[in-house]
């Protein structure tokens, strides 16, 4: 992993105040990991006394929209995250693109509405099973990337992607160790050829059932800067496994 490792978790529509406990253990495990840049995308209720409650770790926003204010009812935009606390949003989420219909020009949209917000961006692909059965894994991925990435690329490291199969998520299946590598070789050079100079700066994450178990195997992939993990980044305990499996090696 050639820069600090980014370990990210995506809390979804889990917790409440009574969660801050549970962010603050987070954010102590992550004060004694200093070598790994650790975050949390609460959702967007608890995003302002989660930034009271800790010290150390970034808080992100789940999802955003394109436009920065006006008649968009239940939505955010990402001046409203920055607003609350958070440094980063997750942006093209399967479960947005999936649940809510979100299309790659919308996430492009959205991933370009954070960085002028001056939010990093965590823009998300990845393949349902069907696509990777029929060996278009690849090809999918390389079309999310094409039409979701922002055309700028901000400042250095404020665009991220998360390689994220569709079929491993939450379901404690993961792509094999070989797979991931591919896939993660494949968008660096993607990244490579649309940012060139300023690929350098961008992260590429692993996310679906990472969990303390596999954790290790899956940072250790080519081109794997770090993790989003969903479930296992609810409690401190398996969180935090996490994040020291990230952690540099000090041998
Ligand atoms: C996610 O939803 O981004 C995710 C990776 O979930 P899980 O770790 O639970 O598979």
């Amino acid at each position: 992993m050639p820069h600090r490792p980014y370990i990210v978790g995506n809390w979804k529509m889990n917790g409440t105040r009574a969660s801050l406990a549970e962010a603050r253990a987070i954010d102590r495990g992550a004060a004694r990991n200093p070598g790994v840049n650790v975050g949390i995308a609460p959702p967007a209720t608890l995003l302002a006394p989660m930034a009271e409650a800790v010290e150390t770790i970034s808080l992100g926003g789940q999802d955003c929209h394109a436009q920065a204010s006006g008649a968009f009812t239940g939505d955010i935009s990402a001046a409203m995250l920055a607003d609350a606390g958070a440094s980063f949003v997750i942006v093209g989420h399967s479960e947005r693109r999936l649940l809510h219909g979100e299309t790659n020009e919308m996430v492009k949209a959205k991933a370009a509405a954070a960085l002028a917000a001056g939010l990093g961006a965590i823009v998300c692909v990845g393949e349902t099973e069907a696509e990777r059965d029929a060996g278009k894994a690849e090809s999918v991925v390389s079309a999310q990337l094409a039409g979701s990435l922002p055309d700028d690329a901000g400042t250095p490291g404020q665009v991220t992607v998360a390689y994220e199969p569709v079929w491993a998520i939450g379901t404690g299946r993961v792509p094999s160790a070989v797979d991931v590598s591919t896939m993660h070789r494949a968008i660096r050079a993607t990244l490579e050829g649309r940012y060139g100079a300023a690929n350098a700066g961008m992260r590429i994450l692993y996310g679906g059932s990472v969990n303390a178990g596999n954790a290790a195997e899956l940072l250790h992939c080519d081109e794997v800067g770090g993790a989003l993990v969903g479930g296992a980044s609810l409690t401190a305990d398996s969180f935090l496994t996490i994040v020291s499996a990230a952690a540099p090696s000090t041998d």
